[in-house]
């Protein structure tokens, strides 16, 4: 993508918008005020967040260092604990009684957790980890399924400074072990397993395996029973949590941190290619987790119920599990499996249960929705509901539409967020009190961050262009490196377009001057010399309602140099009748839907090949991995598989084309 060809090209048109109901916009937490706040003082703006959002034990007085950027420094001469600012000062503030966790056992079993409890789990836990030998600034691996223990555990590591690692529960033992190494821990806590889709799968077996690979730092495995299953065991090195935790006191006193001491480190999903330890250090983060959570999403902390679906394995459990929602004391539901477990209703039956009123879910979620039917989230009360969220890859218009009516009931803005596991907390979102949100886009940069669209050149560019996404100034969530490799990191981010950081993705302006995420600009597409991008031909695909999901990727071709190829699959549910069926169906829809794209963003756009497929390549975070299906698209062997989420769906598309 260094090439001097134009920006990308502005092909897809959406006029749709939708204000906050004057209700929803008088009882907002924030007003259009704060952007003209930030504008006038941006690092006053931050210092002021992160004095009343947190409770510091030294205060600060520098708000930022940029003397050794592109590392940059925030509030550098004060103190704080991140458990503390979690959880004790809720209880210390009187609301100990409050729920902080609504756990959903994916087999039905729950458990209800207040501050006061989690205080002094947490406490133990910190005690306990210490007993271990662990000390402030040590690396501790979690890997560990979505149960009240996971959030103990980052909290506990947190309230004594050792940094955590937390590496999600369905990755292999190879993916561990790389993990464990790059960031040499000394301890990994685990379960002997957790359920999903039905049934117990273990994990201890995992950490066994990794271990045995050798190298490793580890002197400890600390292991929480779940299933109840059979574990190996290695005497000496293991330990259960039941064995040490209940009997440790529930008294600890945190560790007052520097707030750059590193909270986390955590790999990036791996959507394009070998994992990053992406670092983050404690005040900063902490403050626009916070800010963020309680501005987008509207939080009031007495009265809301949320729920995150994010597994604590990527950043969106860290920043919008662990962290911001305990941060403001907000209470949540946490739920350790699958959608479709064991009913696909089982999420929609979830909100109905607990009357949850704000959601937080990613794009192929909702598009798996889509899939199975309109009818089944229709079985369930869901007028709890009043803000849903959306983050991980952008959303189709068509899908956005399908989440406000259906889920929503056209009557919860919905926000979708852009930001990355490097940036920490949310950048690009609207604010659901202020901005009339438009299906599909991020919109606008949040109070206190400022995104440029940029071209080639570095130069920003105007309404209705596109270009390449960059922050310009630096923010207080920002990632502190790649951890053990300071050279990846600035010739990462800050070399494309030198003193602001490059987020890697396209993104156009429309007339209005929002933003729309376009995708990877690895993935941007040239045809003929027209630079297209993969969001837009894969939402005019989802705008016909025979397709659930598409992915879009360029082929290489000898007249064109490269031919647009799609993936899609398509939707079930009573609404949909009249899908061409027999012999001839399938050539049918493929025919009906390239006519489609021809018409609705232009014959340049129509895809060479379609091909009608039941599942789609996924990190196990559910993002597609384009760069498997170009492999596909130009007959080569297919890369590296080990992100994905199920290594089977390759075999399946490939089956399917020698077939077709
Ligand atoms: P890797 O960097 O290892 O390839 P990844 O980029 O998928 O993995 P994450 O940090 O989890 O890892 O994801 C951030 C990326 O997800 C963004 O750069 C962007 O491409 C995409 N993304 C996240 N939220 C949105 C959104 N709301 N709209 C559009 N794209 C989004
Ligand atoms: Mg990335």
């Amino acid at each position: 993508m260094n090439d001097a060809s134009p920006a990308l090209e502005n092909l897809l048109t959406e006029t749709r918008a939708f204000p906050p109901s004057p209700e929803f916009a008088a009882q907002a937490n924030v007003t259009a005020d704060e952007y003209d706040e930030a504008v006038a003082d941006r690092l006053g703006f931050w210092a002021d967040r992160a004095r009343g959002l947190l409770t510091w034990q030294t205060p600060f007085t520098t708000v930022l260092d940029d003397s050794r950027a592109p590392r940059y420094d925030w509030f550098t001469d004060g103190r704080l604990n991140a458990a503390y600012n979690a959880v004790d000062r809720h209880v210390e503030a009187g609301n100990g009684d409050r729920v902080a966790i609504l756990w959903e056992g994916e087999d039905g079993s729950e458990r209800r957790i207040t501050y006061a409890e989690l205080a002094a789990e947490v406490a133990r836990a910190a005690n306990a980890i210490a007993g271990l030998g662990i000390q402030t600034g040590d690396r501790v691996a979690i890997y560990l399924p979505m149960i009240p223990e996971a959030i103990v555990a980052m909290l506990a590591c947190a309230r004594i400074g050792a940094p955590h690692s937390v590496v999600f529960g369905g990755f292999s033992a190879d993916a561990l072990h790389s993990r464990i190494l790059d960031a040499q821990a000394r301890l990994v806590i685990t379960a002997d397993g957790g359920f999903r889709r039905g049934a117990a799968s273990p994990l201890k077996p995992a950490v066994d395996d990794a271990l045995a690979k050798g190298g490793t730092d580890v002197e400890h495995v600390l292991v929480v029973r779940r299933t109840g299953g059979d574990v190996a065991w290695t005497e000496g090195r293991d330990v259960w949590w039941d064995d040490v935790v209940p009997h440790a006191p529930a008294e600890h006193e945190p560790v007052w941190v520097e707030a750059e001491h590193p909270l986390f480190i955590l790999y990036t999903s791996g959507t394009t290619g070998k994992p990053k330890g992406i670092f983050h250090t404690t005040g900063g983060y902490l403050t626009q987790c916070a800010y963020t959570h309680s501005a987008v999403f509207d939080l009031k902390p007495e009265t809301d119920v949320y729920w995150c679906t994010a597994d604590i394995g990527w950043v969106t459990g860290h920043s919008y599990v662990a962290y911001g929602p305990l941060v403001n004391g907000a209470t949540q539901v946490v739920y350790e499996g699958t959608p479709d477990s064991p009913h696909k209703g089982r999420w929609w039956e979830i909100i109905q249960k607990y009357g949850v009123t704000i959601f937080y879910t990613a794009p192929t979620a909702i598009r798996t929705c889509m899939k199975w039917g309109e009818e089944i989230p229709g079985g369930f009360d869901l007028s709890s509901l009043r803000v849903l969220g959306s983050v991980g890859e952008p959303i189709n218009p068509e899908a956005w539409m399908w989440y406000r009516r259906v889920i929503g009931g056209d009557r919860c803005p919905v926000v979708d967020t852009w930001w990355q596991t490097e940036t920490g907390a949310i950048m690009i979102s609207p604010l659901p009190g202020v901005t009339a949100t438009k299906p599909g886009s991020a919109q606008v940069p949040l109070p206190g961050i400022s995104a440029r669209i940029l071209d080639d050149a570095g130069e920003p560019v105007g309404d209705g262009q596109g270009g390449y996404l960059a922050i310009t100034e630096p923010w207080p969530a920002m990632l502190r490196g790649i951890w053990g490799d300071e050279r990846r990191y600035a010739e990462t981010y800050w070399s494309r377009f030198p003193g602001r950081y490059f987020a890697g993705d396209g993104a156009k302006y429309d007339d209005d001057g929002d933003i729309w995420l376009l995708g990877r600009v690895d993935d941007v597409m040239n045809v003929s010399g027209h630079r297209l991008s993969t969001t837009e031909i894969e939402s005019a695909l989802v705008a016909h309602p025979w397709v659930a999901e598409a992915a879009v990727v360029g082929a290489s071709d000898e007249t064109t140099g490269q031919a647009v190829v799609a993936f899609v699959i398509l939707r079930g549910g009573d609404e949909i009748t009249d899908l061409p069926t027999g012999e001839d169906g399938g050539e049918a829809i493929v025919q009906t839907l390239r006519g489609h794209v021809g018409q609705v963003i232009g014959p340049i756009a129509k895809p060479r090949s379609i091909l009608v497929v039941t599942e789609l390549p996924k990190t196990r975070s559910g993002k597609i991995m384009r760069r498997l299906l170009r492999d596909v698209a130009e007959n080569r062997a297919v890369g590296d598989v080990t992100t994905l989420a199920d290594g089977g769906v390759m075999d399946l598309i490939q089956q399917g084309l020698a077939k077709g």
